[in-house]
């Protein structure tokens, strides 16, 4: 009876104990000679174990596949090009961080692999606990545990590599590196570039050879020269357009930062799976992450960082706001001038620029807010953010990485929806999808400012920062309550990476900003601008022609009032007069302004849904407002504008003084701002969750779900407040 042959190559670093456990497991029957053309010791040997007939190679030691000594070269070319059936990893536990690395690179290689957690008694020894079952889980391989010398662990071994052999799954393409979006992109791209131009003659996986050219391997390189052929100039070129983006993006070799993100993902691993860790190597990254991911200190650090942001964003976001806000008057007393008075003069000056204005001086701090949050991107603290949360979103039953998109959220909900898809598993996916809604996108910042600014006044910023973090309790309530009625079961296991810290460049700090905040002005321009106009002529018709009658008559007659009381008052009383007389002009238009929004279709809609509105201490055009807010967050400050009158007066915070002329107290506003950052999800932030759920069914869930918390949430806080005699 003859049994086919597995092929078992051992590999790992110098002194983990591969030639001990070669010979524990072969014996004395083995073959010494020099792998061929080099002279590296090979040894092979042949043993029966399990049924089947094994080749055991012991590969020469290595701490890394990457080309650079004739070791590494040899150990990569058997792998590559003899393809061993299963590739034992043997680890040194007692330096697991080192040993990863090496790890890591086989797993990209898209061989079988099996963990040999050799040196198990030393790290015993040194009171290192680590958690095979978690890193097993979280690499996707199988892990023993052996102690070499004392033929340890040796038959298990054996046999998980035998029952990986034979098992068909081919490698898994999940669990392994995933470098950072720019690098992501730029495999991507070559990737593809491989797929289209060579195709079947590639003689590996094509991201892998993606990843080698971007880190200029030149062996990869010389291969590809005889498959690719006269097409191997364009490859090169293709290859060197993304190195050099690479390069300029971070301002080093694309080798060094995809090293770099490989520690980065071993450090997450390491954090997962080592308990106790030891004192070694103490490099930057790990003593800032010493005090940054601290068990006591680091969430207190993170609000703070988080609160910091806000404050900056509300107080130097505050003086480009002025000069805005005169743009914008400047253009209203231009087009007031140009245009004959009449419809189209109010369409443009009260619906147009109003609407487009008033939501137009927020960019400041929609620039700074992104600014904000590409710092913690690219200085690596995003994810030790995600990390601090880990703890915490397990609570939820959630990973820390689903806390990634939630961050996101604070930008626009759309991409951090989007985000979500790095989750694993579905009901992962779907539950952190419902959840991120509440946290408070960009958008709806203008209307915090509006309603913070005008009734907060110096502690607006902390009020800003209470309303975020109302959101971030809330979704994480919300994911526990899901969790336990909707989603039982627990959450997939993940490797959070934590890549070292960086110095971020300007550069392509400005780039991430402005990405984003394209997005924002694209919605000045289409969105905001049409919401504004459909408001503004719901809010005008039908036209009250008495009401223009009216104010002609009354401002006749404040004329001919202001006309005898000039003539009469001495020289030096009359500016007074005039002002006067200006101020009873503006306010007469505003009344009638407010008197026909009353009895539009919108004033008639907004009264009829006033019982709805009432009992959170918003009046009907609150509630209008809000309503708009449906088309983008942004509206609802537009709509108030045109609701409320807001005169055209350039002068600053118009709408905050006719908002408390209308009644509006404390209390209401932040009422307000609570509804506000909780209730139905914008009509993109709505279409990203069908498309990403899949279902229309998760879609209408989350509207009704959202917006019935925002309504008791702000129910409590308006007649809580009452109760406590706040307004
Ligand atoms: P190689 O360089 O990877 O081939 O490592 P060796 O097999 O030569 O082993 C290096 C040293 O580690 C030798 O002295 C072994 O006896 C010792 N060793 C191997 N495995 C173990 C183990 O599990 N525990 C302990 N304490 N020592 C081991
Ligand atoms: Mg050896």
């Amino acid at each position: 009876m003859t049994h086919p042959t597995i092929t078992i190559a051992l590999a790992g670093n110098p002194n983990s104990g591969k030639t001990t456990i070669f010979n524990a497991i072969t014996g004395t029957r083995q073959k010494v000679g020099n792998w061929p053309g080099v002279t590296v010791e090979k040894k092979e040997g042949l043993v029966h174990r399990h049924g089947y007939d094994l080749k055991i190679v012991d590969l020469p030691g290595t701490y890394s596949l990457t080309p650079f000594s004739i070791e590494e070269i040899v150990a990569r070319n058997f792998i590559l090009d003899e393809s061993p059936d299963v590739v034992i990893d043997i680890i040194d536990t007692s330096n697991l961080e080192r040993s990863l690395y090496l790890a890591t690179q086989l797993r990209e290689l898209d061989c079988k692999v099996v963990f040999a957690l050799n040196m198990m008694d030393m790290a015993d020894a040194r009171g290192l606990k680590i958690d095979a079952h978690k890193l097993s889980e979280l690499l996707d391989l199988p892990v023993v545990l052996t102690v070499g010398n004392r033929q340890k662990g040796i038959d298990d071994l054996l046999a998980a590599a035998v029952e990986l052999a034979l098992s068909g799954t081919p490698p898994q393409q999940k669990r392994k590196v995933r470098y950072n979006q720019e690098v992501e992109k730029a495999i991507d791209a070559l990737q593809r570039y491989l797929t289209t131009h060579i195709g079947a003659a590639l003689p590996y996986h094509p991201r892998w050879i993606a990843i080698k050219l971007i880190e200029d391997d030149a062996i990869i390189k010389e291969r590809l020269t005889a498959i690719a052929g006269d097409g191997f100039a364009a490859l090169l070129e293709a290859t060197q357009k993304q190195r050099a983006f690479l390069q300029d993006r971070f301002n080093d070799d694309p080798e060094i930062v995809t090293t770099d993100e490989r520690y980065g993902f071993i450090t997450g691993i390491v954090k997962e799976v080592l308990t106790t860790s030891p004192l070694e190597r103490v490099d930057i990254s790990r003593n800032i992450d010493l005090v940054l991911t601290n068990r006591f200190v680091g969430m207190p650090i993170f609000f703070f960082f988080i609160w910091a942001m806000f404050q900056l964003t509300f107080t130097v976001g505050a003086f480009p706001q002025d000069w805005i806000e005169h743009l914008f008057g400047l253009l209203a007393a231009g087009v007031g001038y140009l245009l004959p008075p009449g419809w189209i003069e109010d369409l443009l000056l009260d619906g147009i620029i109003s609407g487009v204005g008033t939501v137009g001086v927020f960019l400041p701090n929609i620039l700074l807010l992104f600014f904000c949050i590409a710092l913690f991107e690219d200085t690596g603290y995003m994810a030790r953010a995600a990390f601090l949360m880990d703890k915490i979103m397990h609570l939820v039953g959630l990973h820390g990485k689903s806390f990634i998109p939630m961050l996101m959220g604070f930008g626009c909900n759309v991409p951090a929806i989007m985000a979500a898809r790095t989750l694993e598993s579905k009901t992962d996916r779907i539950l952190t999808i419902l959840i991120t809604p509440f946290m408070s996108c960009s958008a709806k910042l203008p209307v915090y400012i509006v309603l913070a600014g005008g009734f907060f006044g110096a502690r607006a910023g902390t009020v800003i920062f209470g309303i975020y973090l109302a959101g971030i309790v809330l979704s994480i309530l919300t994911g526990r309550l899901f969790r336990t009625l909707l989603f039982r079961g627990a959450d997939a296991p993940f490797v959070m990476e934590l890549p070292p810290y960086r110095v971020p460049m300007l550069k392509s700090l400005l780039i991430h900003m402005w990405d984003r905040s394209k997005m924002f002005l694209k919605r000045m321009g289409g969105v905001i601008l049409v919401g504004s106009i459909i408001i503004w002529v719901l809010a005008n018709f039908p036209q009250a022609p008495e009401l223009r009658q009216a104010q002609v008559q009354e401002s006749a007659r404040l004329e001919a009032q202001f006309q005898s009381e000039w003539q009469a008052a001495e020289q030096s009383r009359r500016p007074e007069i005039e002002a006067r007389h200006a101020q009873a002009l503006n306010a007469l238009s505003q009344r009638t302004k407010s008197e026909q929004a009353a009895r539009s279709f919108l004033g008639r809609l907004g009264q009829a849904l006033e019982p709805v509105f009432r009992p959170i201490g918003v009046d009907w055009r609150g509630g209008i407002a809000l309503l708009s807010g449906f088309v983008a967050k942004e509206i609802v400050v537009s709509t108030l504008g045109v609701l409320y009158a807001v005169t055209d007066d350039p002068q600053a915070n118009a709408l905050e003084s006719a908002l408390r002329a209308a009644g509006m107290t404390p209390l209401t506003a932040l009422s307000m701002m609570v509804f506000v950052l909780l209730y139905l999800p914008c009509l993109a932030t709505v279409a990203a969750i069908r498309r990403e759920t899949g279902s229309t069914g998760w879609m209408f869930f989350s509207i009704a779900y959202t917006t019935s918390v925002a309504w008791l949430m702000a129910f409590l806080v308006y007649q809580g407040g009452r109760l406590l005699g706040l307004g």
